[in-house]
Order: structure tokens, then C-alpha cells, then sequence
């Protein structure tokens, strides 16, 4: 799979349980389905390196879902506790990416909170 970023292949990180695919040029995070729910229960994070969040241009940039035949583009939702970071979801297959200083902004804040608001987003239908 490749970062919808960078065009980069993206490798696959277990923080705990969980499997995400990591860019190595960017530093987001690829995380979908049932590895998603894991991670809400999950407290140990400090696996994933952090760095500061895109810039507010760079965020708001449309993506193109790396799952997705064809082409679908992500929905932008910005999370209710912290305004500064602005996940893109995947309305096809329930992806969730992740930029590299997001997780950071994210656990910061309370990180099972701002992924209830991630996953609440793709299951209220
Ligand atoms: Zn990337
Ligand atoms: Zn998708």
C-alpha cells in the first residue's frame, strides 16, 4: 500500500496488538477495521516516533484513500477536542490516516477520546 502523501510504500508497525502501515517519508499512519478498535483499548502508543503536526495547508489537502479501487477520496473530519488535528476517513472501506504528528497531537489530548470521535464518524450511518 502506499502513502496517499507521498506515493511512498508503506510498511507495516505493531504498536502492541495492533498493525498499522507506516510512510517512511512522512511518518503517518495507515490504520483500518478491527486494528482501529484495537487501538482504542490500547494505552502503550510510545512506539510510534512523533514529529510536528503538517501544516494547516498540508492537512486540508485532498486524499485519495491508498485501499480504495477506484479512486476515493477521504473525508475530512476535524477532531471536537482538538482543532489542530484533522483526520481523513475513508467512507468506502473505514480506513483511518493518520499524519505523523497527529498521533503525537492525539495522545496528547487523550487519544482513545479523539479516535471515539474517528469511529463514531465512520459508524453513524
Ligand atoms: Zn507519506
Ligand atoms: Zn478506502
Amino acid at each position: 500500500m502506499q502513502c496517499p502523501r507521498c506515493d511512498k510504500v508503506m510498511t507495516p508497525v505493531r504498536p502492541d496488538e495492533v498493525e498499522a502501515q507506516q510512510c517512511p517519508q512522512c511518518e503517518g499512519h495507515w490504520l483500518e477495521g478491527e486494528d482501529l478498535r484495537r487501538l482504542e483499548s490500547t494505552v502503550n502508543v510510545r512506539l510510534f516516533e512523533w514529529r510536528k503536526l503538517p501544516s494547516e495547508e498540508l492537512q486540508t489537502r485532498e486524499l485519495a484513500c491508498p485501499r480504495c479501487e477506484p479512486r476515493q477520496v477521504m473525508k475530512k473530519v476535524r477532531s471536537e477536542r482538538d482543532q489542530h488535528v484533522l483526520l481523513d476517513v475513508c467512507e468506502r472501506c473505514h480506513g483511518v490516516w493518520l499524519d505523523g504528528g497527529e498521533l503525537r497531537a492525539i495522545q496528547e489530548m487523550g487519544f482513545v477520546a479523539a479516535l471515539t470521535d474517528a469511529v463514531r464518524f465512520i459508524t453513524q450511518d
